[in-house]
């Protein structure tokens, strides 16, 4: 069985939704289809709990008439018969009365928030399955909110899953397509919850690895992971190939292409990732597997919204055990640490979890000389194969970067990656000029 996930946009138009069941049904293949919600409407019923949290009501529930005239237009031209039609006006008069019935929930809290943008992939699922159904495709909706499961930490609970799933895959084996949720969730306490935003690609990976499968195909409105981000820089292209690592480290450090956990469930259970253009399915797009290619530069991403932080030691040479005491402050506080440079006495790090970062440094500040944190920070990710004996990588980007000031470096962590911290003033400026330095385009 080969997992397929399709993105916002390429379900996002009634046209897209008929071409998606044209790709699922091409072949006798057995897919796993996980949908995101139609592009536009996590933003828009995120904007809706935000006028319900300020207490707006009014303004909430014209919010939510006007997504609902979408949709009300959206299921006019997705289905072809009376009784398609009929069908997906319930799902939509169902979803859209339990919106409405949220408004009347005071306070309203996160728990109703997650709920709310949790109807986003409850509607997409529902209305897609209507249409196949409608074409005589018989598929089976399996509901993301009885298998996918995260725990206190937030992290999806794979033996769950894996075992959720088996049960609940068991009496249909044979079915030539299933549909399930992309994002959505539940926590411990079994609320509505979610694998926050981009979520879906990684109900993708997590279903993959789960049920061992074959392929986990990301369908998106791109030909591809691209060598630098085609939201910034001009003539970026598609790369054929990469490594688990390398997408990992990718995905991790903002390619927006896969949420960044994306592939550690792949890697985990050996399970390749294909990344496929629904506007051009022709085109072969990128296979994340086990294999390198040897070209050195490979691919460019970065991450904003990083803090940095300088520490020092109030003790002089030879401290030994400080970074230990350092890094179990973070670890108390469930902060994950991105970057590091260390010299003697001094340690920089960058976090881009700054909800406990007073308590760290109030910690840290016992033992340690701090400076103001450092907000507005990027990190720049370059990846590639930089096997320790080949001179000049270090070299060549810095080179690139010459006219940038550079906060921090982070090279030899592993052989494919060096990164950067830089003010996120200076992220396009960076970013085009190792383009043109790196990649020579
Ligand atoms: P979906 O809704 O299908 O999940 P996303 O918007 O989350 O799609 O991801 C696809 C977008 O990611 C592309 O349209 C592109 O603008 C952006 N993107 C950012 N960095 C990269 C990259 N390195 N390669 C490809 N796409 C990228
Ligand atoms: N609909 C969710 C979002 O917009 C999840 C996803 O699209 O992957 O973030
Ligand atoms: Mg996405």
């Amino acid at each position: 069985m080969q997992v397929w996930k399709f993105g916002g946009t390429s379900v996002g138009k009634p046209e897209r939704m008929h071409s998606i069941r044209e790709l699922i049904t091409a072949d006798a293949g057995q897919k796993f289809v996980v949908l995101s919600a139609l592009s536009g409407t996590t933003n828009a019923l995120l904007s809706i709990g935000e006028s319900l949290k300020a207490g707006q009501d009014e303004e909430a529930l014209e919010k939510i008439e006007h997504l609902k005239a979408h949709y009300d237009s959206f299921l006019r031209e997705l289905y072809k018969t009376s009784e398609g039609l009929a069908k997906g006006q319930q799902i939509i008069e169902n979803e859209f009365s339990f919106i409405r019935s949220l408004t009347r929930i005071k306070p309203f809290t996160l728990k109703q928030e997650k709920e709310l943008v949790a109807e986003g992939e409850l509607l997409s699922t529902q209305m897609f399955q209507a249409h196949l159904e409608e074409m005589g495709v018989h598929a089976l909706l399996l509901p993301a909110l009885e298998f996918m499961r995260i725990d206190a930490d937030n992290e999806p609970e794979l033996d769950y899953i894996e075992r959720k799933l088996r049960e609940m895959l068991r009496p249909h084996g044979d079915k030539h397509i299933l549909v399930t949720q992309g994002f959505i969730c539940r926590n411990p306490r079994g609320e509505v919850d979610n694998l926050k935003r981009g979520g879906s690609d990684y109900t993708a990976s997590l279903i993959g690895g789960a049920i061992r499968a074959e392929e986990i195909q990301i369908w998106t409105d791109i030909d591809g992971m691209h060598n630098n981000d085609p939201r910034i820089v001009r003539n970026t292209y598609p790369i054929r190939e990469l490594t688990f690592e390398e997408a990992a480290e990718l995905a991790y450090f903002g390619a927006k292409i896969l949420h960044p956990s994306t592939i550690t469930p792949a890697r985990k259970f050996g399970v390749p990732v294909r990344l496929k253009n629904t506007m051009d399915p022709a085109a072969p797009g990128t296979l994340i597997a086990d294999k390198t290619t040897d070209q050195v530069f490979k691919a460019v991403a970065a991450k904003d919204g990083i803090t940095a932080l300088y520490i020092h030691s109030l003790r002089m040479l030879n401290a030994y055990g400080f970074l230990r005491r350092i890094f179990e402050i973070f670890e108390r506080f469930k902060t994950p640490v991105d970057m590091i440079a260390t010299s003697e006495v001094s340690v920089s790090v960058t976090i881009d979890d700054i909800t406990k970062v007073k308590e760290i440094q109030a910690e840290l500040s016992t033992f340690c000389d701090l400076e103001e944190p450092e907000y507005d920070q990027t990190i720049i990710c370059v990846v590639g194969n930089f096997s320790a004996d080949k001179p000049g990588i270090a070299a060549q980007v810095l080179n690139a970067l010459k006219g940038i000031p550079v906060r921090m470096i982070s090279y030899g962590g592993t052989e494919h990656n060096l990164s950067l911290l830089l003010h996120s003033r200076y992220k396009a400026e960076a970013l085009n000029a190792l383009n043109e330095g790196l990649f020579n385009v």
